[in-house]
């Protein structure tokens, strides 16, 4: 590799997490400073920027008179634009599209003023960088996600005791260019941070410190949501501290399931309650007790009639989550039925006799002659058999079916 090593990456922690501005495209972005350093088209291939780049790193290299912060130009043009990612989100955001989160702060600067000159123009706006943020998660029961709640947090930081002093071996910079020749025409460039400092580039000492933070969780929070403390994660040396964020974990409920604002919960009822109605006593989440009772006449059924087989659900309505942002606005709560059948021979036959009397629609007998047709008896099975029966199939499943009984009814005459 001929420019082994990103100047910008040097392991450099304590970067810039995002904060770059890259969400909006600006108009008056330079997406061509680089092109231009290279002396290729906007639209030149890979292959013709690595040409380029090498033409001119054999002109501009330092150790045959070239001029250093030039050839710096150069190799940081080919190191972006010879990288598909780089080289799009330069397109895109010009170089806050790649000084940002995966560039070490440091080098982010450098890059910008390497091409725009030390404060010709600044990156963002918004007053000093920021250290590195720490995502605490949080396991949230859904009661506390319905209702809200107010924890308590204890966090260690660090904090600074004293004036910190710049750092003697990298000056300040937090990190050590290396270059190095690897051969005719062949060199890297190795930026790595200061052991001395741990590219702060400052050196004190920290103490620290024991802080209880009140955490809000509030009505109708989601899985992945953030809790933001600013400011409030460890001390760094000429930086704002990072932030704290509690991301809150939805513990599982043992009856209700959640989506968005709304609530499933699962209902298994006999065929008894199914026809014949069930009332059903559920405590909600704010600790309500709801009792559910079916209306006169109403029918479970075991699944809804359409192609899908869809279960068979009921609502609630109203009686799902607080919306957040709006707790006053509340999901729904889904009732997604099980009808449970009575097993064989669970009926005897003079309650067989009666339903057949007291249900719809009862079977009415076929007549045959039973000379003249057979008579066959179904076996239990499986859906998953379906297409599997059949003597063209490796030995061995046709045996394990057989022995399930699934797949093809056995025949049986009637006597
Ligand atoms: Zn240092």
């Amino acid at each position: 590799m001929f420019f082994g090593g990103n100047p910008f990456h040097g392991g450099m922690p304590g970067g810039i997490p995002g904060g770059s501005g890259r969400g909006a495209t600006r108009s008056d972005v330079d997406t061509t400073k680089l092109y231009e350093t290279l002396g290729v088209d906007k639209d030149a291939s890979k292959k013709d920027i690595r040409k380029a780049y090498m033409k001119l790193s054999r002109t501009h290299h330092p150790d045959k008179g070239g001029d250093e912060h030039k050839f710096k130009e150069i190799s940081a043009a080919y190191e972006i634009l010879s990288d598909d990612d780089k080289r799009a989100q330069y397109d895109k955001y010009g170089l806050d599209g790649v000084s940002g989160d995966d560039v070490g702060a440091a080098g982010g600067e450098d890059l910008f003023s390497m091409f725009f000159g030390g404060g010709g123009r600044s990156r963002r706006n918004s007053g000093p960088r920021k250290g590195p943020s720490v995502n605490h998660p949080m396991k949230v029961s859904l009661e506390d996600l319905y209702n809200g709640k107010t924890v308590k947090l204890a966090v260690n930081r660090k904090v600074i005791q004293g004036t910190p002093v710049e750092c003697t071996r990298c000056k300040g910079q937090g990190a050590i260019v290396e270059v190095r020749q690897m051969g005719p025409g062949m060199i890297t460039q190795m930026q790595r941070q200061c052991d001395q400092c741990g590219g702060q580039g400052q050196q004190c000492t920290f103490k620290s410190e024991r802080k209880i933070l009140e955490v809000h969780v509030d009505k109708g929070m989601c899985e992945g949501d953030k809790i933001t403390f600013g400011g409030m994660s460890d001390e760094v040396p000429k930086m704002e501290p990072g932030d704290i964020n509690f991301i809150v974990q939805e513990k599982e409920h043992e009856l209700f399931k959640r989506k968005g604002a709304d609530l499933l919960v699962v209902k298994e009822v006999s065929l008894n309650q199914a026809l014949c109605g069930f009332t059903w006593k559920i405590k909600h989440l704010d600790g309500r007790v709801l009792v559910i009772k079916s209306r006169p006449g109403e029918v479970i059924k075991p699944e809804m009639n359409t192609k899908e087989a869809l279960p068979f659900v009921k609502v609630l309505p109203d009686e799902g989550m607080p919306s957040k942002g709006n707790p006053f606005v509340r999901g729904n709560m889904y009732v997604m039925f099980r009808v449970e059948f009575p097993d064989d021979n669970e009926l005897p036959s003079n309650v067989i006799d009666q339903l057949r009397s007291l249900l719809p629609e009862p079977d009415v007998p076929e007549e045959y002659d039973p000379d003249e047709v057979e008579v066959v008896h179904l076996n239990p099975a499986d859906l998953r058999s379906f297409g599997k029966g059949g003597a063209n199939q490796s030995s061995n499943e046709a045996h394990d079916e057989d022995e399930d009984g699934g797949g093809r009814p056995v025949q049986c005459q009637q006597s």
